[in-house]
């Protein structure tokens, strides 16, 4: 598996290319959700399809949650322990979208160490249907996740999984700029 991976404070960050649903060694992974937490399609449709009917009913109970929002459901047939969805901002619309899309990985890992948990993978959210330029939004997730590694305490490893060649060669490059 192509990845590459920086230390910061007691944690991890490693981009990886990869599949959400495959990360078995990691105890969440994050949804790039829709407010109203339903199925969906894109990452979501592929998370919810791998977890079983069971976390659209968990989850919708949740919403509806707002750009930069994220909570935390079960992760039932999935391989991990939790999700935890996030909405991402539309790029065009949830202005300034560069906060609220650093809102969801910080938000995201402040319910992990709430939870205690030592790891969580991520997809690139927003950068599918909510039409977030790959080439600005991973500077602006991979420097909200480094500037919060020195502060947890639980969270050892987080991982980016990026689902294709040319958006993983655009995270590798925000990561060797950080
Ligand atoms: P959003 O609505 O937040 O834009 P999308 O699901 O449309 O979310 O896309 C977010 C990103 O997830 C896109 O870059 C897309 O290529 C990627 N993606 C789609 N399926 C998967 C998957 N199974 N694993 C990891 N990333 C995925």
């Amino acid at each position: 598996m192509k990845k590459e991976q920086i230390l910061h404070g007691k944690a991890c960050l490693e981009v990886s290319l990869g599949d959400i649903v495959m990360q078995k060694d990691m105890d969440a992974i994050a949804n790039a959700a829709n407010a109203f937490l339903r199925v969906g399609g894109g990452v979501a449709g592929a998370i919810h399809k791998a977890a079983g009917p069971e976390l659209e009913k968990e989850a919708m109970d949740k919403g509806p949650i707002k750009p930069g929002q994220a909570v935390i459901t079960k992760a039932y047939n999935l391989p991990n322990k939790y999700v935890i969805h996030v909405l991402g901002p539309v790029y065009d619309r949830d202005v300034p979208h560069d906060k609220y899309l650093a809102d969801c990985y910080s938000n995201a890992l402040d319910l992990c160490e709430e939870y205690e948990l030592g790891s969580i993978a991520f997809p690139a959210i927003s950068t599918g249907v909510f039409g977030y330029p790959i080439e600005e939004a991973a500077p602006v997730a991979l420097k909200a996740i480094y500037s919060k590694m020195p502060s947890l305490k639980f969270v050892k490893k987080i991982r980016l999984v990026i689902f294709s060649e040319r958006d993983y060669a655009m995270h590798i490059k925000a990561l060797k700029e950080l």
